[in-house]
């Protein structure tokens, strides 16, 4: 018996919530009694495979195959439920990131599992049971899991854990999947950035905006306020509806959900359909004109005044730092 986590990489990279997935994995191997395995897929470099340890892993299982190279559901969820059965794992944890929502149902079903996804604790072991304290009905509500399989999966929420240093000694070894041939019946050959920004989904700090910027023409601060600070731009859902911004920007119950760092709402009510999707932002800030902005409640920094004010300022200040 073991416990196996997903370790997602980006362009060769780790994010931060990987090795969030990994110091939980590793708080459950300990509830277990038990040691923590990683199953990595795609080119990853060895020092950063090697930081792994300092989160917990005792053992990465790298796959490094030319058709794997880029992420498919598909394959990549065979690939996992294949690491878990060589690791005997009675656990695989994955983050509950974007690619994870997909790939997490898909392992649960290959290893017939029971899946808690959208995990915001450790599972509550009393009484010989296994329960998952998860997020419901878009975050307003939580339910517990019991999860009674043989081999469970669960996808954490990024930002409910937080990142626990537990380093431990390392192995890599490298792993040959045997996949089969309906797992590559698409495979990605190359990803050609439609543009240099920021990937939404991936970007660690976000600015978006809603209405309250009144039309596109008004998009430049936005740009400029994101490009100072690294990040990707967001929109509430009647921006895009609008045409105002494109509709891959929308972010909420019926655009996408993301967790960055950092997440700066501009003009936005905070309705819960947009709450749905950022509120596991791990700091939400707030720049409304109404004090009693819905949006306000589950800001951690707030500042009450027009964008159109607060904006430049900020945009002036960041400069004023960076030089
Ligand atoms: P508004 O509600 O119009 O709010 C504008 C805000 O800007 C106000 O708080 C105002 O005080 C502020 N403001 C105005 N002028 C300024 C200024 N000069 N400076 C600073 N602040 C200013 N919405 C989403 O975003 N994502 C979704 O996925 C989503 N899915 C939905 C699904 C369903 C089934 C339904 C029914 C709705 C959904 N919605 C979604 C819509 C949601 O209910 C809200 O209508 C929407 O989020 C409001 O967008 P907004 O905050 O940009 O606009």
């Amino acid at each position: 018996m073991s416990v196996l986590v997903y370790v997602e990489q980006v362009e060769g990279k780790f994010k931060k919530s990987v090795f969030e997935a990994v110091s939980y994995a590793k708080a459950i191997a300990d509830q277990l009694s038990t040691t923590l395995s990683a199953i990595s897929i795609g080119s990853v470099e060895e020092a950063e495979l090697n930081a792994l340890g300092k989160y917990g892993a005792s053992a990465v299982l790298s796959v490094t195959a030319a058709e794997l190279k880029n992420f498919v559901n598909q394959a990549y969820a065979s690939v996992i439920a294949e690491a878990a059965e060589k690791e005997n794992a009675s656990v695989v944890v994955l983050s509950n990131s974007f690619s994870g929502k997909g790939l997490a149902p898909r392992v649960a079903v290959k290893l017939k599992a029971g899946l808690a996804d959208g995990a915001i604790e450790l599972p509550d072991l009393q009484g010989g049971t296994f329960r998952v304290k998860k997020t419901a009905f878009s975050g307003k509500a939580f339910a517990v899991t019991e999860l009674t399989s043989a081999i469970k999966v669960i996808a954490l929420n990024p930002n409910a854990f937080g990142l626990k240093e537990n380093p431990v000694e390392l192995s890599i070894s490298s792993f040959s999947p045997a996949l089969k041939a309906t797992d590559l019946t698409a495979i990605v050959k190359e990803i050609v950035r439609a543009t240099d920004k920021v990937s939404l989904p991936d970007a660690e700090v976000v600015v978006s905006a809603g209405r309250g910027l009144k039309g596109p023409e008004n998009w430049g601060m936005i740009e400029e306020l994101a490009g100072l600070l690294g990040a990707a731009t967001a929109c509430s859902k009647p921006v895009s509806d609008a045409d105002w911004r494109p509709h891959a920007e929308h972010v909420g119950q019926t655009g996408i959900t993301i967790s960055p760092n950092l997440y700066i709402a501009i003009g936005i009510s905070g309705a819960i359909q947009h709450l749905a999707g950022v509120s596991s932002s791990k700091v939400i800030v707030v720049i409304n004109k109404d004090p009693e902005a819905p949006f306000f409640k589950v800001a951690d920094y707030g500042i009450v005044g027009d964008a159109f004010e607060v904006v430049p300022q900020l945009i002036e200040a960041l400069k004023a730092h960076k030089a």
